[in-house]
């Protein structure tokens, strides 16, 4: 039986970073798209800046002038709201904001027609609260790509608490249909990947305040075969997004771990964007260079903070680091907000560099047995406190001698 949402035709809005890649990897798996942004501007450089990536894709033999040809013919720019009226899957990308995205889907909802799907690539917000200002929250869901998002492999689709399964079905096709590695999580903040990112980097940046500097705690998670240590990661990303929201929301700006991020974007050390940011870049390179100056600027937060900095190992940098993801990951599951361990594997995997050839941190978790994890948590939640509390799913596997794999929509 055929799907009533099925998707013949697409709509993106918004047509900065994560516009562009998503309209690129909708126009590759085929679908006729059309392109929104209120400033028609960025549409226009949207539309150069692809062309672009088609043209260096045919140079590079990745894709042939046909196939460029049809892609381009596939993306149309559109001036209003009232010419996306018959298309079937609507992906907004706008600025990271609630009340803005709820504006952009009540208008979408009383534009669009009934049978379309409507959703987000947001990194955090709520999807409920997204959904709840429109009359079809059960076609309404979050699609979470990555940057670039024609190149990165996975997609996020998350559920909101009303999203029918016909509507998943269907964005897990598009998914499919894009040549993407889709996993489905559930809505709380930052989904699978950044809830439990968050988690890893508040340890990373506790232990620069302990004593390490941004290239040992890199050097060691790269050692441990991370595709990028979280300091490199935030020079890529962008040092600055995190900093001009805590600046937006009026909040988190006093918080000792976020001291020496402040500290960087105070100086306009953004990351590889400025030149610099944790590392130095020459100009056009993107080669993390050693800076001492920022060494020294990280001493000289610690010293504010009134720690007494001391020597970390980078065993304890990795234990620490791992073990913040695999804790994260286990409320994750317990929460059902994964159906299982594989799928925040796959996130990781696919996502964030994890190393491939020990299968995810829930897997390399359960290789290493989940009594000898706990143990573990247990002697960080005595050295260093409550926030190490063990995830009650792992207290009771570990119990139980089971492992993350044996857990299926939240039970085991
Ligand atoms: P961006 O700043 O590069 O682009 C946002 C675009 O939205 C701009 O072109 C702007 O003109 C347009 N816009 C703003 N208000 C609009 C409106 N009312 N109607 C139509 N267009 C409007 O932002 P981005 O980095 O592409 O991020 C977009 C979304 O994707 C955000 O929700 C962000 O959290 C999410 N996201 C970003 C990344 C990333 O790495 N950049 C990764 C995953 C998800």
């Amino acid at each position: 039986m055929s799907n009533p949402f099925d998707v013949q035709q697409a709509a993106v809005i918004g047509a900065g970073t994560m516009g562009r890649g998503i309209v690129i990897s909708l126009a590759r798996a085929g679908l006729p798209v059309l392109w929104l942004d209120n400033d028609p501007q960025a549409v226009q450089a949207g539309l150069a800046m692809i062309e672009q990536t088609w043209a260096q894709q045919v140079a590079r033999e990745r894709i042939g002038q046909a196939e460029a040809d049809a892609c381009r013919a596939r993306v149309r720019g559109v001036q209003g709201y009232a010419e996306l009226a018959e298309v079937d899957l609507v992906i907004e990308a706008v600025y990271e904001n609630l009340a803005l995205k709820q504006d952009i889907f009540r208008t979408l909802d009383a534009t669009l027609k009934s049978t379309a799907i409507l959703a987000s690539n947001t990194s955090a917000l709520d999807i409920d609260a997204i959904a709840a200002v429109t009359r079809r929250p059960e076609q309404v869901l979050g699609l979470h790509f990555f940057s670039p998002a024609h190149v990165m492999k996975l997609l996020e689709i998350i559920r909101g608490e009303r999203t029918s399964p016909a509507v998943l079905d269907v964005a897990l096709d598009v998914g499919r249909r894009m040549g993407k590695e889709a996993v489905v999580a559930g809505n709380c903040h930052g989904f699978i990947g950044n809830r439990m990112l968050a988690s890893y980097v508040a340890e990373a940046r506790k232990l620069l305040l302990e004593g390490a500097l941004p290239r040992q705690v890199d050097q060691a998670l790269q050692g441990f075969g991370l595709a990028m240590g979280p300091f490199r990661m935030y020079d890529v990303v962008g040092i600055d997004l995190e900093w001009r929201a805590r600046q937006l929301a009026g909040q988190g700006m006093d918080a000792p771990l976020v001291q020496v991020d402040n500290a960087l974007c105070a100086l306009q050390r953004f990351g590889q964007k400025s030149g610099q940011g944790y590392y130095r870049y020459a100009p056009g390179s993107r080669e993390a260079l050693h800076d001492p100056e920022v060494d020294a600027l990280v001493l000289e937060v610690s010293q504010a903070l009134g720690v007494r900095r001391r020597e970390v190992a980078d065993e304890e940098i990795v234990e620490r680091c791992l073990l913040a993801l695999v804790n994260e990951g286990a409320k994750i599951l317990e929460e059902n907000i994964a159906a299982n361990s594989y799928d925040i594997d796959r996130v990781y995997l696919n996502g964030y560099g994890f190393p491939a050839a020990l299968g995810g941190p829930m897997a390399w978790a359960d290789n290493q047995g989940l009594g000898a994890i706990l143990a573990r948590l247990e002697r960080l939640q005595g050295l260093f406190g409550e926030h190490w509390r063990p995830a009650s799913l792992l207290v009771r596997l570990a119990a139980e001698g089971k492992r993350l794999a044996d857990v299926r929509e939240g039970r085991a």
